[in-house]
Order: C-alpha cells, then sequence, then structure tokens
C-alpha cells in the first residue's frame, strides 16, 4: 500500500472527509487522492517520491511552476519582517497599482484572502450600489461558497452531485437567478422581464468550473449590453481567468468592459489572496469611503503580497503569454491525435494557459454538453494517465492548467502516458 493510502486514512480522523476541500478527495474520480510531499517547475512529487507532471497547479496560480525560485525569495525577504501587521504597507499600494494598471476596468481594489471572499464582496457591493436583491448567475458556473452563490454551482458541487447545496436558506436561494451559460437569449428575457430588479450579473467570462467552457461570440458583449440597459452591474469573476488567459485577464482578451472584477489564484502566486475591485463610482461604496461594509484581519498580508507582487512581475515579461499558449495548443493537438488514433471520441477547449478535455466528438460550449460527456472514459483516462505520471484534476468538471515551465519534455512525457491511456482504454 501507498503512504498516499496510509495518510488518508489518518487524515480522515479527525478531516472530514480527510481532505479540506471536497474535490481533492476523488470522490469524483474514485480511489485514494495522492498526497504531495513538495513541488518544483512543472512537477509534484508524492509521499513515495513519485514524479508527477502536475496539470492542476493549485488549481490556477502555479502559472510561473511550482516553488518558482524568485517568489520564493521575495517571500523570504518579506519573512524576516514579521508575518502580519494588520496596518497598512506600502506593498499594498504597489499591487493595487500594478494591479490597476495592468486590468484597466479597475480604478479601486481591494485586498482580501481568497477568491470566495472576493465574490461574496462583490456581491455585496452590487447590491448595496444598486439597492436591488436578485442577482443573475449561470448553471456550472462556480463563484466560491459564499451562499447566494452555491445555487447550481458547478465544480466540487457539480462533482460530487449536489449543485445546490443544504444549507442555503430558501428565501436567499430564491434571489439568484440562475440562467444558461452561453445562452443570451434566456438572458434578454429575464432582463426583459424583471430588469429593473436586478444588481447584477456575476459570470466566468470563461467558465473553468464545469470543465473548460470559452463564452460563444456576443455572449459577453450582450451581457454588457443588458446591464447598461438595466442598471446592473457586471461582474467579471476572473478568480480563474485573471492572469490566466491574458495579462489583461479574460477582459482584455475578449475586449469587454465590467463594472466589477473578482481575482484569486494568480494574483496571490500561491499564497491566500484575492481581489476585487473596478469602477471608481461603485467602489466608492465600499467602507470606509462608504456604507457597504467589508473586512480581513490578514488582507493585504505581506508575505502573500510579496509572492503576488514576484508573480505578477514575472508574468508581464514579453512573450509570456504566446509560450503559455503555444504550450497548451501543442498540448492539445497531440491528445486529440492520440486520442483520434485510439478511436477515442475527444475533443478540447482552450483559452490562453487553460485548456478543458471532453470524453465526446462534439465541440463543448454549454453545460448540457459538458455533463452528457462520457465520465467513465474520463475516469479511465485519469487514473490510466496517474499511473504513468501524469497528474489531472480528479474531476470532468474542472479545466486544466500549464505553467511556464511545462516544455517540450513534460509535453512529450504527457503524451507518451495519453497514448499509452488510450490504447489501454481501447484494448
Ligand atoms: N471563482 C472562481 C471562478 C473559482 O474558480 C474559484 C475557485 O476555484 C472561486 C471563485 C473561489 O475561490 P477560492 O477557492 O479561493 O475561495
Amino acid at each position: 500500500m501507498s503512504r498516499s493510502h496510509d495518510l488518508f486514512t489518518a487524515a480522515q480522523r479527525h478531516i472530514p472527509g480527510g481532505v479540506n476541500s471536497p474535490v481533492r478527495a476523488f470522490r469524483g474520480v474514485g480511489g485514494d487522492p495522492v498526497f504531495f510531499e513538495r513541488a518544483a517547475g512543472a512537477y509534484a512529487f508524492d509521499a513515495d517520491g513519485k514524479r508527477y507532471v502536475d496539470y492542476v497547479g493549485s488549481w490556477g496560480p502555479m502559472i510561473l511552476g511550482h516553488a518558482h525560485p524568485e517568489v520564493l525569495a521575495a517571500v523570504r525577504n518579506q519573512l524576516d519582517k514579521g508575518l502580519s501587521f494588520g496596518a497598512p504597507t506600502e506593498q499594498e499600494t504597489t499591487m493595487a497599482d500594478k494591479v490597476c494598471a495592468l486590468v484597466p476596468s479597475m480604478d479601486l481594489v481591494r485586498m482580501v484572502s481568497s477568491g470566495t471572499e472576493a465574490t461574496m464582496s462583490a456581491l455585496r457591493l452590487a447590491r448595496g450600489y444598486t439597492g436591488r436583491d436578485k442577482i443573475v448567475k449561470f448553471e456550472g458556473c462556480y463563484h466560491g461558497h459564499a451562499d447566494s452563490l452555491l445555487v447550481k454551482a458547478g465544480s466540487g458541487a457539480l462533482t460530487l452531485g449536489e449543485p445546490s447545496s443544504p444549507g442555503v436558506p430558501a428565501a436567499l436561494a430564491e434571489l439568484t437567478i440562475t440562467l444558461r451559460y452561453n445562452d443570451l437569449a434566456q438572458v434578454r428575457e429575464t432582463f426583459a422581464a424583471i430588469g429593473s430588479e436586478i444588481a447584477c450579473i456575476i459570470v466566468e467570462p470563461v467558465a473553468g468550473n464545469m470543465n473548460c467552457i470559452p463564452p460563444v461570440p456576443g455572449f459577453l458583449e450582450g451581457l454588457r449590453e443588458v446591464c447598461d440597459q438595466s442598471g446592473a452591474v457586471l461582474i467579471f469573476d476572473e478568480v480563474m481567468t485573471g492572469f490566466r488567459v491574458a495579462l489583461g485577464c479574460a477582459q482584455g482578451h475578449y475586449g469587454i468592459t465590467p463594472d466589477l472584477t473578482a481575482l484569486g489564484k494568480v494574483i496571490g502566486g500561491g499564497m491566500p489572496v484575492g481581489a476585487f475591485g473596478g469602477k471608481r463610482e461603485i467602489m466608492s461604496k465600499i467602507s470606509p469611503l462608504g456604507p457597504v461594509y467589508q473586512a480581513g484581519t490578514l488582507s493585504g498580508n505581506p508575505i502573500a503580497m510579496a509572492a503576488g507582487l514576484k508573480t505578477l512581475e514575472l508574468i508581464s515579461a514579453p512573450g509570456f503569454y504566446d509560450q503559455l499558449t503555444a504550450t497548451t495548443t501543442a498540448l492539445l493537438a497531440g491528445l486529440q491525435v492520440r486520442a483520434d488514433a485510439a478511436g477515442i471520441p475527444f475533443s478540447t477547449n482552450q483559452v490562453g494557459g487553460m485548456f478543458g478535455l471532453f470524453f465526446t466528438s462534439e465541440k463543448v460550449t454549454n453545460y448540457e454538453q459538458a455533463t452528457a460527456c462520457n465520465q467513465e472514459q474520463f475516469k479511465a483516462f485519469f487514473h490510466g494517465m496517474l499511473e504513468r505520471g501524469v497528474y489531472l484534476a480528479p474531476s470532468a468538471f474542472e479545466a486544466g492548467f500549464v505553467s511556464i515551465m511545462h516544455g517540450e519534455a513534460e509535453i512529450q512525457t504527457t503524451l507518451d502516458a495519453a497514448a499509452a491511456t488510450f490504447a489501454a482504454m481501447t484494448a
């Protein structure tokens, strides 16, 4: 038996399900989760010392690869000065200036400690600003686990077959209107009926929690239009897509300007960080400038700022996203060739350094298609790849992530593993 198995058994004594976040438990694919001990570059090493090419990257943050020496040095430098002050620091200003320069829709930005906090706070702000209670989200989009947003959410909730969580009061869930992603006609109908009651639309500009589904042309533009017409706030949840699909985030990539943006993952470089920000007029309603309350003991934590700032500096290097995108494209093209050769129905989606793998012959553009893919084939593929040293997300409803440390050797290792896995699946 592996050490991971023993560790998982021990973990279940005092941790619910043995994990501190549900998808880690491997319920979506079966078997024991792999316990990691360390990671470097494109690789993660488990408790038995086995090496994996890692396409999870801590669920997105590790765009520079694991344990990047310059990020570690920045953290070490801050460590000696203290872990947390609960008072303003210069680094927070540097971070805010940098974020607002990279994401022009943001005039003001507030740092928080997770993506959930960022979306939850953006939602409260949208409600406080508009004086309206209803919100629109999309089926299969995950925006963290705040009550209002845990209605027909994707990702872990979808993996565990429980898209809407018990514990969310019905009175609150009623205020969350869930529409179909990439279905602009339905959005227009809803706004025609009750647009004046809707505080905001919150959307993943590339859906990454029902696998990876890009917006169809016109979808994001249409959301901008209905928000302009109705006075609702357009919130882009870029916790996953921010600095992942492009340096200017998804909004830069698609050329759409949201009113508010939620960020997380990459902006913290692997530390617990989130942020939300946007138009000055709206952000000025946040305390202490305005009446909408929002706070955090560890918000803007100096260690987290050090890791995040160094990450933002390094991803700003010319050509960074060209390389990341080209690597991801090469990976997907290689996987497609090998699936086709094995006669396995397979398709992929990609935006920048973010990708989706689907066991279907169709191009996937919506939730129904994503959930109709062959789950058994995904599970077999996942375990075949894991055995051969490639770590994919343990769920058919998660996007995959490539880091800048993934090079030709790592792609080749992955493609060789895929060829063998596809062959075994058809044997
Ligand atoms: N929003 C999106 C799009 C996410 O993908 C996630 C997490 O995966 C969140 C929000 C929540 O972020 P966190 O897990 O840091 O609370």
